[in-house]
């Protein structure tokens, strides 16, 4: 950052949370525009709980280019849009938004776009389209997941929540290709799945991981815990252990902000800077 000028041109982007101080995302995409010379700046937001929608209309008309949104304003973000993409209203929730010049609010969600990416990096051989995915969790994490799977041609969806009425809820909402179980009932669904994908968030910050039979899925079934903190979680160990393939929730972080940066800046981020490194060093 040293070096870097705020002119007359700069292009201002952020993250909205509540609490936003422990986002990533200043650090990865600050990192991308030093490293691509670009004449942009990204900051946090931090409105009050209830203080998203304001905050949203005072920035109409391109006060700044955009913004990411993380916890817990997601579904604001889609309510305060005049226009979504497919996979923003499918999950049900925005995680970019953009103020455009007309004053209109466009929404996206880049997060399923993320876990796909993450899995093409980590588990290349993988394909969303070959077979049934378990995902573990229904709420705003997993709704994303479904949707980009559905998206992405996934037969099947298991949805296995601890509170079953959430699951049979994004069903209803997501249609028949969601099949809705309760946690005990989530061995069937492992042999059956391409992947498992733990979408709760029980395991974050060493508190422990679901107790779920992974040994019950198939050797090629992929796993992969949205949970980065701690980077390999009880959970991803469990899959290790069985010899199964990983995919780890830091690098979904990682490549859901891929895309955000894009639209706001113009192009994609420079691939030189490692920005998995960085995010660790933050965690460590
Ligand atoms: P959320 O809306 O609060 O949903 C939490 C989910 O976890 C619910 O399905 C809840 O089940 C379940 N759950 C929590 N503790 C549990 C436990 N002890 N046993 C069984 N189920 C439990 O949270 P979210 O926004 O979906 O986020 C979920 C996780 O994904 C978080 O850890 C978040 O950090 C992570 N995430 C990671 C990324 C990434 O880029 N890597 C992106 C988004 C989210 P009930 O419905 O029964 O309460």
């Amino acid at each position: 950052m040293t070096g870097r000028r705020i002119t007359g041109r700069t292009v201002v982007a952020g993250v909205v949370g509540h609490p936003v101080a422990q986002s990533m995302s200043p650090i990865l995409h600050n990192a991308w525009l030093a490293a691509a010379g670009i004449d942009g700046v990204y900051v946090p937001f931090a409105p009050d709980a209830h203080g998203f929608r304001r905050l949203a209309e005072g920035f109409r008309g391109g006060a700044v280019r955009g913004v990411n949104v993380t916890i817990p304003f997601k579904a604001d973000a889609l309510a305060a849009a005049d226009k979504a993409s497919e996979a923003a209203r499918l999950a049900g929730a925005a995680n970019l938004l953009l103020f455009e010049p007309d004053g209109r609010i466009l929404a996206d969600n880049t997060d399923g776009f993320g876990m796909l990416r993450a899995f093409a990096v980590q588990a290349p051989k993988w394909d969303a389209a070959l077979g049934p995915v378990t995902v573990l969790g229904a709420g705003g994490a997993a709704r994303g997941a479904v949707a980009a799977l559905l998206l992405a041609g996934t037969p099947k969806v298991f949805v296995v929540n601890r509170t079953v009425e959430k699951a049979e809820a994004m069903a209803a909402a997501l249609g028949q290709k969601v099949s809705p179980l309760p946690l005990n009932h989530a061995v069937g669904a492992l042999g059956l799945s391409t992947a498992v994908i733990n979408a709760t968030s029980a395991g974050m910050g060493g508190a422990p991981s679901l107790d779920v039979p992974l040994d019950a899925t198939q050797p090629a079934c992929v796993v992969m815990d949205m949970v980065y903190k701690p980077l390999v979680t009880p959970f991803l160990q469990q899959a290790q252990d069985l010899g199964r393939t990983t995919v780890d929730g830091l690098e979904m972080l990682v490549r859901q902000a891929e895309p955000s940066f894009e639209a706001f800046y113009g192009e994609y981020p420079p691939a030189e800077v490692d920005v998995r490194e960085l995010a660790l060093e933050q965690l460590r």
